[in-house]
């Protein structure tokens, strides 16, 4: 890899990639969700033979509550342990998100407000493909469990025998998953936003996928309700002349390695810290597990770009809007002000992304593709709904009584006026009488 000069760079090469332009793929996954909503559980064990290589016929798609149980003996104690201590972490940040519901009474006796409340039953799509995701498990589950969400149910991709892996299943018990079902891909999706012949479907689907997962739930909004629409994982560092490679190097590989098509970027004034971490990032690959997937990603969507200084790296995160930012630099803290494009920003050379992945607290699913722009991580509020509460009292309404009439004749809506009038109309004559 070279390394690039911010004056030379291809932003749309670092931008907006994200999943769903293909009319193929959209295609296909338009005929999977098809089939799961018209030919239901049948439609789901064909595609679970085709696509996951599984027969579930005799077993069906629901985990039993025996299973779950059993699971907990083939998980270690350690596991268990860091496993509880980051739910304890999550619960505790996501706490303190939570909002409440407000009535305000008003002098005139009315009185005006909004209802937070729970969802009543939610989906969480936990990917299986190509690796297992407990702390995913945690991370969209806990803040509906924090929200007041009463149904959780799981879809996961089968493994190759046609079970789930056991930290997945502990994790929807620790983290109060209600039900779980073995289906993955599109058809999970449908399975949720559908319901089948026995699983009943739910009010919004969260959690990220590959992109069969990602097109479905762009093709079910509506149907029920999405978090977002996440795409392959990013990281964007930037760093000043106090990094360190090694570090760096393993922060950068710590993304590429989730997907081909994930992205890993190094922005730094300094060219000798760029040269150095690209020579770590050679090194590190060679006796990394994941490298093939890792080296993929680095040579396609990887980058180190050079700029003139700080500043200068600061406006490219905001504009390439990354899923993590890490800023390695002397003072973080003294930037914080500035960022504004970012799914999470970690700040220091102890902050290194992992942590947030797993343990602090703070939730992994993040937006991508430059939709941090507008979409934020999940968290509490993804999983509540509000209500407006409007309580006139009569002095309020006869105040206002006259400004609303004339505001909804103006639109021509002369039913809307006359039930306002209607009610001091009789009002007065009783008075008159
Ligand atoms: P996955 O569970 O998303 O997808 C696997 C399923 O895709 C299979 O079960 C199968 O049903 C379906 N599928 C595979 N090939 C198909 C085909 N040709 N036609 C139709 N359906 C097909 O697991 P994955 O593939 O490993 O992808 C996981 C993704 O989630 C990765 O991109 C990863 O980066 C991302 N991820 C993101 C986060 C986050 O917080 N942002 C966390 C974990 C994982």
């Amino acid at each position: 890899m070279k390394i690039e000069n911010i004056k030379d760079i291809d932003l749309n090469r670092l931008t907006r990639k994200s999943y769903g332009d293909d009319a193929n793929l959209e295609q296909r996954v338009a005929d999977i969700l098809k089939r799961v909503r018209e030919d239901g559980e049948e439609a789901v064990y064909q595609l679970t033979e085709e696509f996951d290589h599984n027969n579930l016929r005799l077993s069906g798609l629901r985990v039993s509550e025996e299973e779950i149980q059993g699971a907990y003996q083939d998980v270690s104690k350690d596991f268990l342990e860091a496993m509880r201590t980051a739910k304890r972490n999550i619960l505790r940040y996501h706490e303190k998100q939570k909002r409440t519901s407000w009535l305000e009474p008003d002098p005139d006796g009315s009185i005006l407000g909004q209802l937070l409340l729970p969802l009543k039953r939610v989906g969480i799509y936990v990917p299986g493909g190509t690796a297992s995701y407990p702390s995913s498990v945690l991370m969209n589950a806990l803040p509906a469990v924090v929200a007041g969400v009463k149904e959780i149910v799981m879809v996961s991709p089968p493994r190759a025998d046609g079970t789930l892996l056991p930290e997945v299943l502990v994790a929807a018990a620790e983290a109060g998953v209600t039900e779980v079902y073995k289906v993955g891909g599109a058809q999970g999706i449908g399975v949720l936003a559908f319901g089948t012949e026995t699983i009943s479907p739910v009010d919004k689907i969260t959690g990220p996928g590959n992109i069969y997962v990602t097109l479905a739930k762009k093709q079910v909004f509506g149907i029920v309700d999405i978090d977002m629409l996440a795409g392959p994982s990013e990281i964007l560092i930037l760093v000043d002349e106090t990094g360190r490679p090694e570090e760096l190097a393993a922060d950068l590989l710590s993304q590429a390695e989730h997907d081909r098509l994930a992205s890993a970027i190094l922005v730094s004034p300094s060219r000798p810290l760029l040269e150095q971490t690209l020579l770590e990032v050679e090194r590190q690959l060679k006796d990394l597990p994941r490298a093939e997937i890792a080296r993929a990603s680095w040579e396609s969507y990887g980058a180190a770009i050079l700029v003139s200084d700080l500043q200068e790296g600061m406006d490219l995160a905001n504009k390439i809007a990354p899923e993590h930012f890490e800023l390695v630099v002397e003072d973080p803290y003294s930037w914080l002000g500035q960022v504004r494009n970012v799914g999470a920003v970690f700040l220091g050379r102890y902050s290194p992304e992992p942590v947030g992945d797993y343990f602090a607290g703070p939730n992994h699913v993040l937006p991508t593709g430059g939709t941090a722009r507008f979409y934020s991580p999940l968290n509490v509020d993804t999983f509540m709904k509000k209500v407006s509460v409007i309580g006139y009292s009569e002095a309020a309404l006869k105040r206002d009584a006259k400004q609303i009439a004339l505001l909804a004749r103006s639109e021509g809506l002369e039913a809307h006026a006359r039930a306002v009038e209607v009610r001091f109309k009789e009002k007065f004559e009783e008075r008159e009488r």
